[in-house]
């Protein structure tokens, strides 16, 4: 056993925690990593209270102040990009250069997309004879899952402190060391005690204690959309905004005018991203039926060259997904997609060769998926692709939006006015066209099961604030 935590922050110091242990493993070796001492309902409380107290003081003070603690944290995170790349490549098994480049470089530049966002945003506007203000929402309550455990924070605490909000963070119980790490250098850059508070805790425990506290104005939520719709519920009865990032299923639609190579080896990378457990991933290829057979022919190939092993090691392109009961839930997917008639191109439920031990799951490509099917409806959350045929951009349209989710999308095709046009009618938060196009300006977000509200730039800065409307 390696590190081990007994403490939460709360109100700029660490206070010994009184919940249950929390065990924490290497997906990659199984082995235990940590032992972490999770906080109760009880504190959920008393950090609550402290941020109450912090928020007047925080919210009245100028936002280029608020917003240069951001540009600090971002210094810092710079300088220990390797450290949390490596710690969250061994509480989420992501790949070292995967988790430096987007686990940790993303969330860097989320930040300083917030530090010049504060420059630019109109907290106060005139329209006619009235001035419309955006005030801060007030104390937050984040709560955030394991897959990109530093940026999911970070893309809430940015707009937040910027905003003039206060916060209190439930990270996940499942890889929580990120969380501690981060609020060691919210120590370090002295920000008044209470703007930030942690609680790290199970989501039934400490989680809906959060949620239905009465003092929070906000709960901002990223995570499953079985436990969003709780969460939701949670916050009704006091009338608590609420901010919800859920699950996705999103289609990456080919055009018969498109480069299929080119669109199927970018489609199968980005659904295997992160192990294959990226909201936004594409996890469904669709292509005109009539090169239904040589794009899945294709994407089996692309699966088969990438090298599965430990994230660290040099080459690794897929590490394993979180947890026992996370490669559980993949492998049934995958039995029941063989059982409901799709064909398995590559991969299935046995180990990648040499990897027994660790949570690994074969890269696996499912072809003749067809849209009432439960691979094509709900999200795996593991590296599982399914592809499948359309007959035209209508049809191919009307697949892409045959799933209760509407998180992301990508189209290929060569004629770019055409594109758009199938992505105008795609029901989902964002579209890329013609590849993967990273972006921390937002909005991001999503329709249906996807959830309500957007993060990122300015959409996601509005989410932090009230709207005042002041007639003169
Ligand atoms: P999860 O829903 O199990 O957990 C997310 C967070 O919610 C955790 O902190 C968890 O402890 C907490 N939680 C669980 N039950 C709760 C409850 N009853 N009340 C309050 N809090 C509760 O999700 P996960 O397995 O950690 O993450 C994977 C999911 O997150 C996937 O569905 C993925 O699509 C989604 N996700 C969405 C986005 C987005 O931006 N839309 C980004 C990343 C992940």
């Amino acid at each position: 056993m390696g590190e081990r935590r007994v403490e939460h922050f709360v109100d700029g110091r660490w206070v010994e925690s009184g919940g249950a242990l929390q065990v924490v493993t290497n997906p990659s070796t199984e082995e235990q990593i940590a032992e972490v001492r999770l906080a109760t309902p009880a504190d959920v409380d008393v950090a609550v209270a402290a941020a109450r107290r912090a928020f007047p003081t925080w919210s009245a003070r100028p936002v280029t102040e608020r917003a240069g603690y951001l540009a600090s944290l971002q210094d810092a995170l710079s300088a220990r990009l390797n450290e949390f790349a490596s710690l969250i490549s061994d509480e989420v098994g992501s790949p070292l250069q995967f988790a430096m480049l987007a686990q940790v470089g993303g969330p860097i530049a989320v930040l300083g997309d917030h530090v010049q966002l504060a420059e630019t945003f109109e907290f106060e506007q005139r329209a006619g004879n009235k001035v419309v203000r955006r005030e801060p929402a007030g104390v937050v309550g984040a709560i955030t899952p394991w897959n990109y455990p530093l940026h999911q924070i970070i893309c809430k605490l940015a707009p937040a402190l910027v905003a003039g909000c206060t916060v209190v963070w439930k990270p996940t119980e499942v890889a929580p060391l990120t969380s501690f790490l981060l609020a060691e250098i919210l120590e370090e850059l002295d920000l008044p005690p209470g703007v930030f508070n942690l609680v790290p805790g199970t989501g039934p425990d400490v989680g809906e204690a959060l949620a239905s506290h009465s003092d929070v104005d906000l709960v901002s939520f990223t995570g499953s959309t079985r436990a969003g719709t709780r969460v939701a519920s949670l916050a009704a009865p006091n009338v608590t905004r609420v901010a919800l990032e859920l699950g996705g299923k999103s289609a990456l639609v080919v055009l018969d005018d498109a480069d299929l190579g080119a669109a199927v080896q970018t489609g199968v990378a980005a659904c295997f991203l992160n192990n294959g457990q990226t909201c936004a991933a594409w996890t469904r290829l669709v292509v005109p039926r009539g090169r239904l057979g040589e794009a899945a022919e294709m994407a089996g190939r692309v699966a088969d060259s990438m090298t599965v092993g430990p994230p660290g090691a040099a080459g690794t392109v897929l590490g394993p997904v979180v947890s026992d009961r996370q490669r559980s839930r993949v492998r049934g997917y995958i039995e029941g997609a063989i059982a409901d008639g799709a064909t398995l191109v590559t991969g299935g439920v046995e180990p990648p060769e040499g990897l027994a031990r660790g949570f690994f799951v074969r890269p696996t490509v499912f072809s003749d998926v067809e849209p009432d099917m439960t691979l094509a409806q709900e999200e795996v959350f593991g590296p599982v692709l399914a592809v499948m045929g359309h007959d035209g951009d209508r049809h191919a349209v009307e697949v892409a939006n045959s799933t209760p989710f509407g998180l992301h999308g990508g189209v290929y095709g060569s004629d770019a006015e055409r594109a758009l046009d199938v992505a105008r009618a795609m029901r989902t938060g964002t579209v890329d066209i013609n590849g993967i196009k990273p972006d921390v300006g937002g909005p991001f977000g999503g329709f249906g099961h996807s959830g309500i509200g957007r993060e990122l730039g300015t959409f996601g800065l509005e989410e932090y604030c009230e709207v005042k409307g002041v007639n003169l």
